[in-house]
């Protein structure tokens, strides 16, 4: 009994305290400490604040509770000339850092880190709101009231600044999560695929390096497009190119597989069965179509705290896979399978009747 008491007791003071670890990784990100230990590795506290142009007591409360929460490790003694003076202890990255939280990692995660702490830290301050509404809280945080048809030119492209940030964070998570989900299915019989509301396009970069028979066009808003041109990885081959468009409105580029990233969550169902009635049109016998979403399973919290996230921020939020299952189906889709990535997302892929 007693043992259980504790463990519940640890669960509740770790929930409570949720907040201020997101904090402690979004502010440490903010301010590179993670970028700083990785070209100076073994740094004493006074060291890091110097280099940071911070103060002294702050920066070792802040590299304590990155150590606590595994974000860097603590050493005793260093290479520095003033950490063999006082015996101090050091820093350094940990594993979890060097992979995730250094800006010029290739799976680094700062775009989508910045996105949460600038745009979705204000807006999960009026989560109560949110509930009691049932809507998207733009309008508590910017003044802007958001309707289906301005969501992303008045919050995230209403400045370039913004845009870029935005773009950031979807480049960033797609790059994590983007080999998964090209493997989650052997995709090698299509030869073009369009993904819509593809972004940056490093989903499609993604795709085109797993299958070197597939050509990808990324459709998505003019205002992006314009700027998919600087996360162009290098090396990049010419079977990705970019088409300018709003999938609501204009014809759909040709392709045998249609991806869905990220896209439908941000949707009424009504515009989400707008927008698969348009991709169904689109498809004939024997194409696909690959929705690519966190799926909700009543038990993993890492959907159930995003589905909340997307009820803060957009006009849609997560769907189970027979919610996507179904409503595929009604659109003419058959043979629909669900591959669990454990990543950020998971894969359905249907293919048209
Ligand atoms: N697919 C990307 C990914 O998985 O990282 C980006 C997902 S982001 C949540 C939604 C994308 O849909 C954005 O790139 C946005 O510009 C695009 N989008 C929104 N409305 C659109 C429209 N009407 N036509 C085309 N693209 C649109």
């Amino acid at each position: 009994v007693d043992n259980v008491h504790t463990d519940d007791l640890k669960r509740v003071m770790e929930l409570m305290d949720g907040f201020k670890a997101s904090k402690v990784l979004f502010t440490a990100s903010k301010l590179r400490v993670f970028d700083l230990l990785e070209t100076r590795p073994g740094l004493v506290g006074a060291e890091v604040a110097q280099a940071l142009e911070a103060s002294l007591k702050g920066t070792e409360c802040l590299l304590e509770a990155c150590v606590s929460l595994g974000l860097l490790e603590r050493k005793q003694g260093g290479s520095s000339l003033l950490s063999i003076l006082h015996q101090e202890v050091v820093y350094e990255n940990s594993r979890l850092a060097q992979r995730f939280l250094q800006s010029d990692s290739p799976s680094s995660l700062l775009g989508y880190m910045e996105h949460c702490d600038e745009l979705v830290w204000p807006l999960f301050s009026h989560l109560e709101s949110a509930v009691r509404e049932g809507t998207n809280q733009h309008a508590k945080v910017s003044g802007k009231t958001i309707t289906t048809n301005n969501l992303f030119q008045d919050v995230y492209y209403f400045r370039d600044a913004q845009k870029l940030q935005f773009m950031r964070a979807m480049h960033s998570i797609a790059g994590v999560a983007g080999p998964a989900v090209a493997t989650a299915f052997d995709l090698s019989r299509f030869k073009t695929a369009c993904d819509l509301g593809g972004c940056t396009g490093s989903m499609a970069h993604e795709l085109a390096k797993a299958y070197p028979g597939l050509s990808v066009t990324v459709f998505d808003l003019p205002s992006v497009v314009e700027m998919s041109g600087s996360f162009c990885p290098p090396g990049a081959d010419n079977r990705v190119s970019f088409v300018a468009g709003d999938f609501f409105k204009d014809k759909l580029p040709k392709a045998d597989l249609y991806i869905l990233a990220r896209v439908l969550h941000d949707w009424t169902d009504e515009k989400v069965h707008a927008l698969l009635s348009k991709v169904s049109d689109a498809c004939t016998p024997g194409s696909a179509v690959l929705v690519v979403e966190t799926l909700l399973d009543g038990t993993r919290s890492y959907p159930a705290l995003q589905s909340l996230s997307m009820l803060m921020q957009t006009m849609g939020k997560e769907r189970t896979g027979s919610q996507y299952t179904q409503l595929l189906r009604q659109h003419g889709f058959g043979d629909v399978r669900i591959a669990h990535t454990w990543n950020f997302v998971d894969v359905v892929l249907a293919i048209k009747n």
